[in-house]
């Protein structure tokens, strides 16, 4: 069940009343931070129709949502329906596609490669600025990242005013990233799962004004799976989410993985969570980049995820093999911000 004040946000004694309405009934409260309006959910067994009545009729409170969800925050009735998740300047959903464009993972060795890419994204219009820190290396023997690269991001966020988006793997990495204000905190196909991490993302990043880019789980995560992952961070505290399918595995023979934008309409009609799908990884070859990107305009995506990078060649991470120059971002964004007119847009 989910609290909405008339104002927008309640006062410590109208939470305190609050708070010992539900503890007769063993329940605890927390308050999620929307953009414009708290709302606050009832933890623990909420189901007594007694406490419902007695919040209900308390005179701060506009209304007591209780929709039969899975994912009660998450869903498309909740009370964050009109949530709208702010990076910086950019509104995903609004205007135009949300482009986060960057290397895979910058080389702390050549920082300067990293900075040249930065500026070259932003002269061709990209709205926030990717690149891993830490790596989740399929092989252990391969570059794991370094910590000292988180540097370099933040000189290039300094230096170009956009929003930074880097994967965190466990509480070390969040910490850092957390003090360093990142804005855009990515979770990994890997950790999609990782409900631990999940709740301690939501948990340390409530209230910080930092999104969380959340990748599909690539063992074919159903919608509602996908969709529950996102409801660990958001009931944790934190409703800045974004999803991002990002392809699933068996791959599709010639891809990387198997292609997944189709299930941006499923997640639109469920969900009021953006979707900001990352072509780069579903299909793994620069050349099919463009095709997949708009392919998830078309069916509805609020934004996309593309790794680019100045000398594709010269990249340590995936790189050499699925990086568009930033000219051919210049054309992405172009074609997308056509197919935008196009676009499927949720059922009401
Ligand atoms: C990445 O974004 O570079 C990455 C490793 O993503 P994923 O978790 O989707 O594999
Ligand atoms: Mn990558």
């Amino acid at each position: 069940m989910m609290i909405i004040p008339k104002a927008n946000k309640l006062d410590s004694s109208q939470l305190q009343e609050i708070e010992s309405i539900v503890g007769e009934f063993d329940c605890t409260i927390l308050e999620i931070q929307g953009h414009n309006q708290c709302v606050y959910a009832i933890l623990g067994d909420e189901t007594h129709a007694l406490m419902f009545k007695r919040i209900a009729g308390l005179s701060f409170v506009r209304k007591v949502d209780a929709i039969e969800s899975p994912y009660k925050l998450m869903d498309r009735r909740s009370a964050l329906s009109e949530h709208q998740v702010q990076l910086g300047i950019s509104k995903p959903g609004m205007n135009s596609p949300f482009i986060i464009g960057g290397p895979c993972t910058i080389d702390p060795q050549n920082p300067s490669l990293f900075i040249e890419t930065a500026h070259a994204l932003k002269d061709v219009g990209v709205n926030a600025l990717r690149g891993g820190v830490w790596k989740p290396r399929t092989n252990p023997y391969s570059y794991q990242g370094d910590n000292q690269a988180i540097e370099i991001i933040l000189q290039a966020r300094e230096e170009t005013g956009l929003p930074i988006d880097l994967e965190v793997m466990d509480s070390d990495q969040l910490k850092i990233a957390l003090d360093a204000k990142v804005d855009i905190l990515q979770v990994g196909t890997r950790n999609a799962l990782n409900y631990s991490l999940l709740k301690e993302i939501g948990k340390l990043s409530a209230g910080s004004g930092s999104g969380v880019l959340l990748k599909r789980g690539r063992h074919v995560a159903s919608p509602d799976e996908f969709i529950a992952a996102a409801e660990y961070i958001v009931a944790a505290g934190n409703p800045n989410v974004m999803l991002c399918p990002r392809g699933t595995t068996p791959p599709l023979d010639g891809y990387r993985n198997h292609p997944d934008e189709s299930i941006t309409p499923l997640l639109k009609n469920r969900t009021w969570a953006p979707v900001v799908v990352d072509p780069s990884h579903s299909v793994g070859h620069a050349e099919y980049v463009l095709a997949s990107s708009l392919a998830a305009i078309a069916y509805g995506a609020d934004g996309l995820c593309v790794e680019s990078h100045l000398k594709p060649a010269k990249g340590i991470g995936d790189d050499p093999k699925q990086a568009i120059t930033p000219e051919k971002m210049r054309e992405l964004i172009s074609s997308c911000r056509e197919m935008w007119k196009h676009r499927y847009q949720p059922r009401d």
